[in-house]
């Protein structure tokens, strides 16, 4: 389906509306069009075309905003890289998805450009591979100085000034506008796979446009004063999604570079926003801050505090509720291009520990946890879609989280497709799954009787710090090689609590002796870390704690149990 260009959509209706504020510069939607069409004609120059995958190494800024509208006009596929990541990690999914370009800023230029090179050719990897510096391209910046949105008191009547002549003034500008065709692929978003590998999960300009408009059916829109403050990074869905709603709503986006506390203080005190999206440990650590306080006016008045990417446990719930902060509890994931299920700040307030009722564009069922095959899962590997009949439960029974919609991938980008990508053949090749199959999304829950879901516990064995996805396998095989390891009967990697971060990676070691004197001295946490780094493991993966057992937990067909184990640990350190 063909819709018109919503960023050329917007500039013809409402080109004076407010669209994008980023270190005291704001951009207009007519400004940020012009920004937009700029850089288009700039990466046309260096040689982009459309189909071309363009890899995206940056931290949050405009000019990330401008990209994403840039590569969308010319047709080219953004894959949107972790900067979180390792160089090797980095290489990886370089040469995984085909990327011809990569586009990087300052602040990653040491992960961006030789060291992934270097390290793309080690592995092996075809790098054809041009690497462009934004900052060199030298991009006029042209926020509009006119403009005042200094007061906080009334943000309705800013937009009221209504310019609709703009548009034909500057009609040069709609020159690059092409229609989105919903089907086509916008973005390669990676996220930890099970088995260690990341999955390149492919999102279409349709997922994202029944993403933002179910979720607007949600929880409303007020495009004349939404403001929606971004401090997730936009290489995760939770980032990128809030620059596709901004641009279908009509509404402003206030993009910070990174998350911190004191930051998101600041400008929920200072600046008019409405909705703020956070994982649960940043609202957590903001709570915590000595400046909240003084600011707790302000986060009683806005519209929505979107909380995702993990659980939001009860205490944390129950302190929001006395509060009075308007918090939307959410469930989403990458593959259904950010929200599958969301609270309402209303329903917060009686439905505790629930992550709300499927948005319109999706549906949700529970299945039996024993009808899908574990087996058959790994040799999918490619493939969480289950098309054969699965035995559905009934309201209040805990089975697997299944998903499907208009907001659900196409599929992963696999390797079969990777070396001439064509939008046509990863649509051709995964388009059926689209509307008759449902996607697996192995966590685990439960629908009430109303419809609401409860996620009673995440895929396998997922670790989430900070909100960023850990899997333990990926840190396990590492350790397997290490030599001092070896030396013991057994260890795995768990996630635990951990007040910071909401959770944090530990090496649980199962020391035969039973007695901790026993254990090799060189064995530190410290050895485990740098040993994890010397292999290039992302930071924010390095294990945090070292917990040494008697014996490993297991459950009856001999699993290690990894909820007795977490008890085990946790119940140690107390
Ligand atoms: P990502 O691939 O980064 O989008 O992570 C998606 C995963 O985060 C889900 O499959 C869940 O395991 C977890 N997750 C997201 N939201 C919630 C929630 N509200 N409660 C529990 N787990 C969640
Ligand atoms: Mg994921
Ligand atoms: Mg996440």
């Amino acid at each position: 389906m063909i819709v018109p260009d919503w960023l050329g959509q917007r500039v013809i209706q409402r080109g004076d509306r407010l669209a994008l504020v980023f270190e005291q510069k704001e951009w207009t939607y007519a400004q940020l069009a012009e920004q937009v069409t700029e850089l288009t004609g700039l990466l046309i120059k260096q040689g982009i075309k459309p189909g071309d995958y363009v890899a995206v190494l940056m931290a949050n800024r405009s000019e990330y905003v401008f990209l994403i509208h840039a590569l969308a006009r010319i047709g080219a596929i953004a894959v949107f890289l972790n900067t979180r990541l390792s160089a090797v990690e980095i290489s990886w999914q370089l040469g995984h998805s085909g990327s011809s370009w990569l586009i990087y800023d300052q602040l990653n230029k040491t992960t961006g450009t030789e060291a992934i090179v270097i390290t793309s050719s080690q592995l092996d990897q075809d790098v054809n591979l041009k690497a462009i510096a934004i900052d060199s391209l030298n991009l006029t910046t042209k926020p509009d100085q006119n403009h005042d949105y200094e007061s906080k008191s009334n943000p309705k009547n800013k937009n009221l000034k209504l310019k609709n002549t703009y548009a034909l003034q500057h009609s040069n500008l709609l020159e690059h506008n092409a229609n989105i065709d919903l089907k086509v692929v916008q973005a390669i978003v990676y996220t930890s796979g099970t088995t260690g590998k990341p999955k390149a999960v492919q999102l279409t300009y349709g997922n994202h446009f029944f993403s933002a408009t179910a979720a607007a059916f949600n929880l409303g829109i007020e495009p004349d004063c939404d403001r929606w403050l971004v401090c997730l990074p936009l290489f995760h869905v939770g980032g990128l999604a809030i620059v596709w709603r901004s641009v279908i709503y009509g509404s402003a986006l206030i993009l910070q570079p990174k998350f911190e506390q004191e930051q998101v203080i600041e400008a929920i005190a200072n600046q008019p926003i409405t909705i703020v999206s956070l994982v649960p440990t940043m609202l957590k650590r903001i709570m915590a801050n000595a400046t909240f306080e003084s600011s707790l006016s302000h986060w009683q008045k806005l519209r929505t505090i979107l909380l995702g990417g993990a659980p939001v446990d009860k205490r944390l719930w129950q302190r929001c509720l006395e509060l009075d902060l308007p918090i939307a509890p959410t469930y989403g994931l990458t593959e259904a291009a950010s929200q599958v299920a969301t609270l309402t700040p209303t329903e917060a307030k009686s439905k505790i520990g629930s992550a709300g009722r499927s948005l319109l564009c999706n549906q949700i069922r529970i299945i039996a946890i024993d009808a899908i095959n574990p087996q058959e899962e790994i040799s999918k590997q490619h493939s969480n879609f289950n098309s054969k009949p699965s035995y559905e439960l009934p309201s209040g029974e805990i089975g697997q989280i299944q998903v499907r919609g208009t907001n659900v991938t196409i599929g992963y980008l696999n390797n079969s497709i990777r070396t001439f990508p064509s939008i046509q053949k990863a649509i051709d090749q995964s388009g059926s799954k689209h509307d008759q199959d449902w996607f697996s999304t192995g966590d685990l829950g439960c629908l009430d009787s109303e419809g609401f879901l409860y996620v009673v516990n995440r895929r396998h064995d997922l670790i989430i710090s900070g909100g960023e996805n850990i899997y333990p396998a990926e840190v396990e095989a590492l350790l397997a090689n290490h030599p001092l390891l070896k030396k013991f009967k057994e260890f795995c990697v768990i996630g635990t609590d951990c007040p910071e971060w909401g959770q944090q990676v530990t090496v649980a070691i199962v020391n035969d002796a039973g007695n901790d004197t026993k254990l090799e001295p060189s064995l530190t946490l410290e050895t485990l870390r740098e040993f994890c780094q010397t292999h290039n493991l992302a930071r924010y993966k390095l294990p945090k704690a070292i917990a040494i057992i008697s014996a490993m937990p297991r459950t009856a067909s001999g699993k290690i149990d990894r909820q007795k184990l977490r008890e085990l640990i946790e119940q140690k350190d107390r």
